[in-house]
């Protein structure tokens, strides 16, 4: 059986319903699945009363955008509750964010003679916080690409020419608004801080220090090296190995339950949520 702590619904830019994606993650023998939304719990409650229906545990969940001056840094938080304070009441905030952003890009965009419909890209995103999935598929839409990656290479990649970074929390921020409100922060795919070895081993520390009780290990796309390299960072630290697929949609690499290998263990939602000090 499969334990997975990183999945999206289409509450932010994956592709299923709450319900939806807890099925399918059962019918691949998913047994507990965290909901980690980018910079909202608005799927946790359906994805939780799935959960119970079918006998999959659902882990409340969040993957929120934290500001950093290179690379991009997603802080995931696990709860034990669907809706936790401070959290819940600051989610409207980060969707006003959200949309500031999106429409700087969309505007960028338009100024190099992509031309795109800001009303489109909000009528797709259907009420989710608007994030790069969203304006790349509008610029499918629009004929502009092919796909998705043509979209992230071209134009919405980190360092390509419409991108904009995000303007989320600050690091000490985020780590300390889990632990406010109850929950156990985790470090998102390492990978995308961009950091070689020398300085990804102290800003680690630094969050750390913070109050980080986790680091994602286990991920399908670690190459051994990468598994070794984070694993040995995790024992250094004294943080947890956590990990999951990062599943958004059919056409995503990795399906719910892939954790790599080896797959993430079975204890460590449990070890996770132990060590959440409120
Ligand atoms: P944002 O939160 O607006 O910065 O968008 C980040 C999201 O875009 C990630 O969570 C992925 O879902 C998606 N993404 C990032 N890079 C790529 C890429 N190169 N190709 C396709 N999707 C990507
Ligand atoms: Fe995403
Ligand atoms: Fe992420
Ligand atoms: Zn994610």
């Amino acid at each position: 059986m499969a334990h997975d702590l990183h999945a999206h619904t289409n509450r932010s830019d994956g592709a299923h319903d709450p319900a939806e994606l807890v099925e399918y993650a059962a019918g691949r023998g998913v047994e507990v699945l965290a909901i980690t939304d980018h910079d909202t719990i608005a799927g946790v409650a359906e994805a939780t009363a799935a959960g119970r229906a079918i006998g999959v545990r659902v882990i409340p969940g969040i993957e929120l955008s934290i500001k950093v001056p290179h690379g991009s840094m997603h802080l995931l938080g696990y709860f034990d509750e669907p809706a936790p304070e401070p959290l819940a009441g600051l989610i409207a905030g980060f969707g006003e964010k959200r949309a500031q952003r999106a429409r700087e890009m969309v505007d960028r965009l338009n100024e190099m003679g992509v031309a795109l419909d800001w009303d489109d890209v909000v009528e797709g995103a259907a009420g989710a916080p608007l994030g790069r999935p969203h304006i790349a598929e509008a610029l499918i839409r629009a004929g502009h690409v092919d796909g998705r990656a043509e979209a992230f290479d071209l134009y919405l990649g980190d360092g390509r020419p419409a991108y904009v970074g995000s303007d989320g929390l600050a690091v000490e921020e985020g780590v300390s608004l889990v632990r406010e409100s109850g929950g156990a922060p985790v470090l998102a795919h390492p990978a995308t801080l961009r950091l070689d070895a020398a300085h990804l081993d102290p800003f680690v520390g630094r969050l750390q220090r913070a109050g980080l009780v986790g680091i994602e290990v286990h991920r399908p796309e670690h190459t051994p090296d990468q598994f070794a390299g984070y694993g040995a960072l995790a024992r250094r630290y004294g943080l947890i190995a956590s990990g999951g697929s990062d599943y958004h949609r059919p056409s995503s690499p990795h399906h719910p339950g892939a954790t790599g290998d080896p797959p993430l263990p079975e204890e460590t939602v449990d070890r996770l949520l132990a060590a959440e000090l409120g």
